[in-house]
């Protein structure tokens, strides 16, 4: 393996970049309209054209993305994740093509790709999975009959599913006929089959995961778990290793019950079995991703094993040096850095980052793939960067997470800084009682919290400032509806001073 093609964008591709070049290997970026000038496109030894800004015309056409590769004689592809990283027919593609695949076999991806054939594989080799049918379910009476031995309340999931569509929540028998046509006709738009199962719904457990490495020659280790219970609306917003709930025992148990799921599926490379774990200690899988998972750095700075270049030298068909037994070491924590307005329900912001101060100092890292200057759309997936650090406590983890977000200045967009500074405030999440209903409970006093006096205060004097010089530039004679005045709408859209002054009602200042 010489040169690697990487089938992404963003943060991630940046991070593949990297990694080949630490490993003396070639890199060649791919790119749409909308990211010429990215980052990911800058950093790589070389970069292809696709095609116009949307995923479809673009990241998701795997046969450009071949016939790029081959045009510029690279003899590897890594898919990073989402875009093109689980699909089936694009691994088998590349490997039909004669070029290395950097990630699990077609057939591993093919196995996990349908929820119940998963449960059903875990089943066969004495994994727990959540009580529940593995066979489609043919009618409302079935689900209730079904969920009347298990008792309620119980969870209809689409077999096909991802990012937690088509899952149905029912509390009684009554709402059982319309959640399963409901799930049904959702999972039926987004994957284009209409299998749904019925599981039990577990009350407060958290989403604890275990990342997999495995070699081409047999060998399969665990690499610990990662705590991302810390969710909204099944979307993972921080993470990290180890989990607050998971002693020693517990992880040789569940990693060993990850490692039999891997073997069983015949897997290779690095992936993630995703379980839930129950208040009483009782772990559950619920299904594996085949893929490097955006919140890897954790698990990277606790065990000190580099994921993505082992993801590359697994592919180049080396041999694992090491065995399960890592213990973690110290406390890792990752936050995701979105282009999100916390305070008004996550809505996407975009525009263009007129200023940014990257965090730094001790046990911190930042895996971006924007900067100064990047132009920031809504064609692709919110997140702007990972904020990583790392400490030897996890109290010192968030003190330090605390610090880090404190020196991240964004401008010219909304981010989810603020959130994440709340959140490491917030007693709960310190004490780590958290589950995956946590935040959702949570948010409304996390979002809602005030903003410290100081910076109040500077915001009215900023105000009374802009205000101040909007009055002198006006030109004598002319009234203010002519040119506009100092009033609420004029304050600029983009300073974060005006956003607290307009939010605190502060333009009279
Ligand atoms: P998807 O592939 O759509 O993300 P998952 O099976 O991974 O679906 O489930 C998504 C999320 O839904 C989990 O992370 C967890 O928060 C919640 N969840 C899934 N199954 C259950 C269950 N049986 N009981 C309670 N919560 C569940």
């Amino acid at each position: 393996m010489k040169k690697v093609l990487i089938a992404n964008r963003g943060e991630i591709a940046l991070r593949i970049v990297r990694a080949c070049r630490e490993l003396g290997l070639g890199s060649v970026a791919v790119y749409s309209d909308a990211d010429a000038l990215a980052t990911h496109v800058r950093e790589a030894d070389e970069a292809v054209r696709l095609g116009p800004a949307p995923s479809a015309e673009s990241y998701l056409r795997g046969e450009l993305i071949i016939a790029a590769a081959k045009a510029v004689g690279a003899d590897a592809i890594h898919p990073g994740y989402g875009f093109l990283a689980e699909r089936e027919w694009f691994a088998r593609a590349v490997r039909d093509a004669e070029l290395t695949w950097v990630g699990p076999p077609a057939e591993a991806i093919a196995a996990m790709g349908s929820k119940t054939a998963a449960r059903s594989l875990a089943i066969a080799h004495d994994v727990p999975v959540v009580p529940g049918t593995t066979e489609p379910l043919r009618s409302a009476e079935e689900a209730a009959g079904i969920a009347d031995r298990f008792g309620y309340p119980v969870l209809l999931k689409a077999a096909a599913g991802g990012g937690g569509k088509g899952m149905r929540v029912v509390r009684d028998a009554s709402a059982m006929a319309s959640s399963l046509e409901a799930a049904q006709r959702e999972s039926r738009n987004a994957f284009g089959d209409d299998a749904v199962y019925v599981e039990k719904y577990i009350e407060g457990p958290r989403h604890v995961e275990i990342q997999v490495l495995a070699d081409r020659h047999g060998r399969c280790v665990s690499l610990g778990e990662r705590e991302c219970s810390v969710q909204r609306r099944h979307q993972k917003m921080i993470e990290e290793a180890p989990s607050p709930a998971v002693n020693a025992d517990l992880r040789r148990a569940m990693g060993a019950a990850a490692v039999r799921v891997a073997k069983a599926a015949g897997y290779q490379n690095a992936g993630t079995c995703e379980f839930l774990l129950a208040p009483d200690s009782q772990f559950y899988f619920l299904e594996m991703n085949t893929r490097i998972q955006v919140e890897h750095p954790v698990t990277e700075a606790v065990t000190g094993i580099d994921l993505v270049q082992w993801q590359l030298r697994i592919a180049a068909g080396e041999r694992l040096p090491f065995t399960s037994n890592i213990d973690p070491r110290g406390w890792a924590m990752e936050c995701r850095i979105t282009s999100e307005d916390a305070a008004h329900g996550f809505l996407p912001s975009a525009g263009r980052i007129e200023y940014m101060r990257i965090p730094a100092g001790p046990g911190v890292r930042w895996d971006s793939g924007v900067g100064a200057g990047s132009e920031v759309t809504l064609h692709y997936d919110p997140m702007l960067a990972k904020l990583i650090v790392w400490a030897p406590t996890r109290a010192e983890a968030i003190a330090r997470m605390h610090r880090a977000l404190d020196e991240l200045t964004i401008h010219g967009l909304e981010t989810s800084r603020e959130f994440h500074l709340r959140v490491m405030e917030d007693d709960e999440f310190q004490r780590g009682a958290i589950d995956i209903q946590w935040l959702e409970r949570r948010l409304e006093s996390l979002v809602g919290a005030p903003a410290p006096r100081e910076l109040v205060e500077a915001a009215a004097i900023a105000a009374a400032l802009f205000a101040e010089r909007d009055r002198r530039q006006r030109a004598p004679g002319m009234t203010g509806a002519a040119t506009g005045s100092a009033a609420e709408g004029t304050l600029p859209e983009h300073q974060p001073w005006a956003r607290l002054a307009r939010q605190q009602g502060l333009r009279d200042a």
